[in-house]
């Protein structure tokens, strides 16, 4: 099979005012970024439309190193829904360009089924991440300006929480010492980067409702403390103003389309292990005005994607997804059947039944939200008619719908029995109402509990002594109201990335809490999950190149 790049570099491109009017945007609204790339206004955004139309979740079992496939799906069942005569389109996140030189590669889909053009949206695409980048530096650098030019006064800050961030992997700069070189260059500060993907201005800029919002965040932004203990904020440097200036085009929507010329918004990126995972507000809200059908993704499996999204996400946008599509790939289920990772590709029948548990908790999770449910199997060349007929008559046995998908190689042909699927169910049995997993009210260790005991299957969970003065910091402020996102390893429910299948009985260590006040969520971390990547040994950079003008390596 061809390769992504040469896939996406066949793809005849429509205009983007082409795609754009197709789906119901006026052409004149459209903001052009090149001929393929556009950025849609948010007056657009039509609550009485949003309402008519459904939102589809794409989550997943717990994924293996090379991804499930949820992105490729999702996009998938997006064409196989317009092939069916559906007005369908995809919101996802955009890809952090930092993992893509690094482990991961592309993150725009893969085969036949992406967004395009794949080599802009996986690179600076619109320069939403640079403009977060640059945001969130602004605020250190004035921050730092601040704190040097109050250095000898009592308007000094005692405690810096605010850091900087990068949309690189770079481990070297996990903790560093800033303000070195002498009294002329700064005050000498331990101090750290995290990747762009986890700055709170990425989460502001995902769950801002519109500009004043958006402003409102921002200068809610907790930086530290003064000396006679008071929260001190962005606000109280006066300068949400201008940080909103250089967010103002990174609000808005980025439209462009898939490898079969339907409309696909991508917006925003946090992570979902050390973020909440999921595209912005504002993207779903723009794609659910145009769209009968929008299908969105929330990152890695559906205990921590979909957990956030729905808790997070849904309760603040106040957004209730009528179907969750899980996904699930026959490697994926082997590896967490106890199969060694060298040998998923491998038939294995007995590791793929033992597998079946991860799944099943996965469903029960998401039906405990009211939402209804069903199973796509995502095929890879390397998987058995054997094996996909044991998935099925397992979903079958559960009273759960099921479908395999080939999307990654017939493109939207290869959902259409997927696509028959989504729209029966949501017009016949749709989800209830979103049940949360916590009430606002809760305490931040109740929201924990019921996350870490309910949906992970956690036996117990201890605090460090860093995270109990943190718990107490919050009290204090006044904002244990916020909802909270788990920061912790995507591959186990538990924090130990090792633990496959469904890890039982086990402890969870709250390590760190991170106050978002401008965010309004709690960042509650587990375990060693790093907020900065590093490289692997043998990085994706080794392979992207560009020759004749062309890129390659970008798969
Ligand atoms: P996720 O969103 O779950 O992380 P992606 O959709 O990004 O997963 O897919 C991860 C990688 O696997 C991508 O490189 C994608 O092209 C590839 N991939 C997905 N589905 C298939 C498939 N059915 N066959 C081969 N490769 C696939
Ligand atoms: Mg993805």
């Amino acid at each position: 099979m061809k390769t992504d790049i040469e896939i996406a570099r066949e793809t005849k491109l429509n205009k983007i005012e082409d795609i754009a009017e197709k789906l119901g945007v006026p052409r004149d609204e459209v903001q052009n970024y090149g001929r393929y790339i556009a950025k849609v206004p948010i007056h657009l955004i039509d609550k009485k439309e949003m309402d008519k139309h459904n939102l589809i979740l794409v989550s997943a079992i717990t994924p293996n190193k090379a991804g499930v496939g949820k992105t490729t799906v999702s996009i998938g069942l997006s064409l196989g829904l317009n092939k069916i005569g559906k007005k369908a389109v995809v919101a996802l996140r955009e890809p952090s360009l930092g993992p893509c030189f690094g482990m991961k590669g592309g993150a725009a889909g893969g085969g036949y089924s992406q967004v395009l053009p794949m080599e802009n949206i996986n690179l600076h695409f619109t320069g939403d991440f640079h403009a977060v980048t640059s945001a969130h530096n602004m605020i250190t650098a004035l921050l730092d300006n601040y704190i040097y030019q109050n250095r000898n006064s009592c308007e000094g800050l005692k405690e810096v929480k605010w850091k900087r961030v990068l949309d690189v992997n770079d481990r070297s700069l996990r903790n560093i010492v800033s303000g070195l070189g002498g009294s002329a260059n700064g005050i000498p500060t331990e101090t750290g980067f995290d990747i762009t993907a986890a700055s709170e201005i990425m989460a502001i800029l995902c769950l801002a409702t519109d500009i004043d919002d958006l402003k409102r965040r921002v200068g809610n932004i907790l930086l530290g403390y003064t000396y006679d203990g008071k929260p001190f904020t962005v606000n109280d440097m006066g300068i949400a103003g201008a940080i909103t200036v250089l967010l103002k085009d990174a609000l808005l929507p980025n439209l462009v389309q898939t490898t079969e010329n339907t409309p696909a918004f991508i917006h925003g990126g946090p992570f979902a292990n050390i973020a909440h995972g999921c595209n912005s507000v504002l993207a779903t809200q723009m794609a659910l005005t145009y769209g009968d059908y929008v299908i969105t993704e929330a990152g890695f499996g559906a205990d921590l994607g979909a957990e956030k999204f729905f808790n997070i996400k849904c309760r603040k946008a106040g957004l209730s997804p009528k179907l969750t599509v899980i996904v699930a790939t026959a490697q994926s289920l082997k590896l967490h059947g106890g199969v060694p990772e060298a040998q998923i590709k491998e038939p294995n029948k007995e590791g793929l039944i033992r597998g079946f548990a991860n799944l099943d908790k996965h469903i029960e999770n998401m039906k405990n939200f009211g939402q209804q449910v069903i199973v796509t199997f995502n095929r890879f060349a390397s998987d058995t008619d054997e094996e996909i007929a044991l998935v099925a008559e397992h979903c079958k046995e559960k009273g759960v719908g099921f479908a395999v998908n080939t999307v990654f190689a017939d493109g939207g042909k290869g959902a259409v029995e997927l696509a028959r699927l989504v729209a029966e169910t949501i017009e016949k049995n749709p989800s209830k109402p979103l049940k949360f997993t916590y009430e606002e009210s809760d305490s931040i260790r109740k929201k924990v509990r019921k996350i870490a005991e309910g949906i992970y299957g956690a036996s117990s969970i201890v605090y460090t002594t860093l995270a109990e003065k943190k718990l107490k910091e919050i009290e204090k402020l006044g904002i244990a109201h916020f909802p909270v996102c788990i920061a912790k390893t995507q591959y186990s429910f538990s924090s130990d990335p090792k633990a496959y299948g469904v890890a039982k009985d086990f402890e969870l260590k709250v390590r760190d809490i991170i106050i978002n006040n401008g965010a309004e969520m709690i960042v509650v971390v587990m375990g060693e999950i790093m907020r900065m990547p590093g490289l692997p040994k043998e990085p994706q950079a080794r392979h992207i190149d560009i020759v004749n003008g062309l890129i390659e390596g970008l798969s």
